[in-house]
């Protein structure tokens, strides 16, 4: 019952509202203005008379009955009759004159189809009408109210269709949330870079689109549907568009959310509309964005409350198997929780073929930046593999939104190309936001938070399974962190080992443990790295098997592969606070580690974070040059 569904309706309503208004306005004026219908005299005449008035040309017709005659005289029209009316000004010009009507009885009369020839008087016609006041009435009010209602109705149709955007905006009876049909996606899988499993998968329904006769000669079919499954922002959605753009077939998409804010009832009636304008159109995708929110598991039972829902999802399994999908009508979906989908959906002659569209690795990160980079005047020397390498983990829409970022930096310095210096600047600014110069952080936090940094920089550096120092900062950001040190792989990688775990842990306690060495008492500007190093702890207690004390026993289990904090314990409470204990453990053990790395490298821990102090912003490069440059300190760098 959203916004959404009110706005198109609201319109015609309020119309139809006002037209009743105005018809009860004109039908009291008219009650009022126009006497009462009389009923209509027939003055009788003696026969005499009436001959007389043929003869001397008075009649203009008559009628005969078995024992009467009806005829009538013509009288000028009386102008006073058709006064007011809407019309009234357009038709009292052309009125046709009036009539008096006289009735005489019948005489046996040879004579008369004589006289009345002579006369001109035509037989047996109908009886003529004059227009009643309630003729009148019609012409002159109902008529033209009704023209307007139909010129306001096709009018507001107009404005609802052009108010639909590029889709046709079905508004009118059925039911009420947009289908939208794009006849040209303007996509292509040129378009999706770096997802070629998938690209590959749904060339096979590019082709089925294209020939689907192909496919029936042969009397294979092929799946009605397929389902994307990935976490968001990598490109579901594009790559639906680009099948039906490749195929160069109508494509109608809905998203599952809209289903659920509807009125009872309607969620069904859609999906109906939605088929059944798709079997029309066919060969055409139907796409269904975010399937589970109406595909989620049916309760059984209980108080489900979601009927609605439910409802909505039956119909579709029904659509999808009504359906022939020989037709050429392929069903596409998406989804970032597949594992909450009703089993129904998933199995053979529906969803049956699942398609991954995973967050991409190196080769696919720079693949979609140079993707997004031909949008944008962009220097020739942007080294995207270094840009690459810093977003591990990022997804599509990121890495688009960095280009973006990027083009925008350049505009705010009057630039007309985007350099690596944006690039470089907007990762950040989509890592951690935008730069806060005006943050107002005071000299001496500013010195904890340099040591704080240099302290995760330092034992990252001196572990030998850790990845290089990229880039060191405290200048402040949107998103709340006052500093950063970014570390940067040298390559991608796959697998993290036990040890690496380990070191991980450590860099992350570095930050807090520099504080303590060096100021004697600690800050809430650690909140973060001790949640990922509890997190990444856990994880090697519960999921990778990496500790001793329980060995290869999944413990938790992982309900989202891509909603990372969507886990669940599967072991008793008793084991859950060993595994606690060991978490505890794990971390206190790395942070001791962390503060001998600093200890020993006491002096350099000093000088580098006086320079960062100095200047906010230090490469890896001049960070790796301080470190290693004056001999007064001569340990090796390997772990210890
Ligand atoms: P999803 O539906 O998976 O959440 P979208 O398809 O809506 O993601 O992606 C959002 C935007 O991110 C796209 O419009 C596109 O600009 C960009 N994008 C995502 N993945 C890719 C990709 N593989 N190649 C190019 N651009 C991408
Ligand atoms: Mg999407
Ligand atoms: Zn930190």
């Amino acid at each position: 019952m959203g916004m959404k569904n009110d706005e198109p309706k609201r319109t015609p309503k309020r119309l139809l509202y006002y037209y009743g208004i105005i018809l009860l306005v004109t039908l009291l004026l008219n009650a009022l203005v126009i006497p009462s219908i009389a009923e209509r005299s027939i003055t009788e005449v003696t026969y005499d008379q009436f001959l007389s008035m043929v003869d001397s040309g008075q009649v203009k017709g008559l009628s005969r009955t078995s024992d009467q005659i009806t005829f009538w005289t013509e009288t000028p029209a009386k102008d006073n009759q058709n006064s007011g009316g809407l019309f009234g000004a357009l038709t009292s010009g052309s009125q046709a004159s009036d009539f008096t009507l006289y009735k005489t009885g019948l005489w046996p009369d040879e004579t008369l189809t004589e006289r009345l020839d002579k006369a001109g008087v035509s037989f047996s016609e109908a009886i003529p009408t004059r227009a009643t006041p309630l003729q009148n009435f019609i012409m002159n009010w109902v008529l033209p109210i009704l023209m307007f209602v139909a010129i306001g109705q096709i009018l507001s149709r107009m404005m609802m269709k052009r108010m639909g955007g590029m889709g046709n905006a079905m508004t009118f009876g059925k039911s009420n949330a947009k289908i939208y049909a794009e006849t040209e996606t303007g996509k292509t899988f040129a378009d999706v870079a770096g997802q070629e499993e998938a690209k590959e998968a749904l060339k096979e329904i590019v082709d089925f689109l294209h020939n689907p006769k192909k496919y029936a000669d042969i009397g294979a079919t092929l799946p009605k549907g397929a389902l994307l499954v990935g976490p968001p922002g990598t490109g579901k959605t594009l790559l639906a568009k680009a099948v039906a753009g490749e195929a160069h077939v109508p494509f109608f998409s809905i998203s599952g959310s809209e289903f659920v804010e509807m009125f009872v009832g309607m969620g069904a009636a859609k999906v109906r509309d939605l088929f059944k304008q798709a079997n029309e159109k066919a060969p055409c995708i139907v796409f269904i964005d975010e399937i589970d929110t109406i595909g989620k598991k049916r309760d059984s039972g209980g108080f489900s409350g979601n009927d609605e829902r439910e409802q909505t999802l039956n119909q579709l399994l029904t659509e999808m198997d009504g359906f022939d999908g020989r037709k050429g009508v392929v069903i596409l979906a998406a989804t970032n929780r597949p594992e909450s989908l009703d089993k129904a959906l998933l199995r053979p002659g529906r969803f049956d073929r699942r398609i991954p569209v995973e967050l991409p690795d190196l080769k696919g990160r720079v693949a979609i930046l140079k993707v997004h980079a031909k949008q944008v005047k962009i220097s020739d020397n942007v080294d995207f593999d270094a840009i690459g390498r810093a977003t591990s983990g990022a997804s599509g829409a990121e890495l688009a939104n960095i280009i973006n970022e990027g083009a925008l930096r350049a505009v705010r310095q009057g630039r007309s190309v985007v350099t690596q210096a944006d690039l470089e600047e907007s990762v950040e600014v989509v890592i951690a936001g935008y730069q806060r110069k005006d943050a107002g952080v005071s000299v001496d936090e500013k010195r904890i938070v340099s040591y704080h940094e240099v302290g995760h920089a330092l034992v990252a550096a001196c572990q030998s399974h850790s990845a290089p120092v990229h880039k060191i900062t405290i200048i402040p950001r949107t998103s709340g962190t006052l500093g950063y040190t970014m570390q940067v792989e040298e390559g991608e990688r796959f697998l993290m080992s036990r040890e690496e775990a380990l070191n991980k842990i450590a860099t992350l306690t570095g930050g807090r443990a520099a504080e303590e060495f060096m100021f004697h008492s600690i800050t809430t500007g650690a909140a973060n790295d001790i949640e990922q190093a509890t997190k990444l702890a856990r994880a090697m207690v519960t999921r990778y098997g990496m500790s001793d004390q329980f060995g290869m026993v999944a413990l938790e289990t992982v309900n989202n592969p891509y909603l990372s904090a969507d886990t669940s314990m599967t072991c008793s409470p008793e084991t859950a606070r060993l595994v606690d204990e060991e978490v505890i453990r794990i971390v206190r053990e790395q942070y001791e580690r962390a503060m001998e790395i600093l200890k020993e490298h006491a002096g350099k821990l000093n000088e580098i974070a006086a320079y960062l102090l100095e200047r906010e912003t230090i490469t890896g490069e001049e960070f790796m040059e301080i470190l290693n440059r004056k001999p007064e300190e001569p340990e090796t760098e390997k772990g210890i």
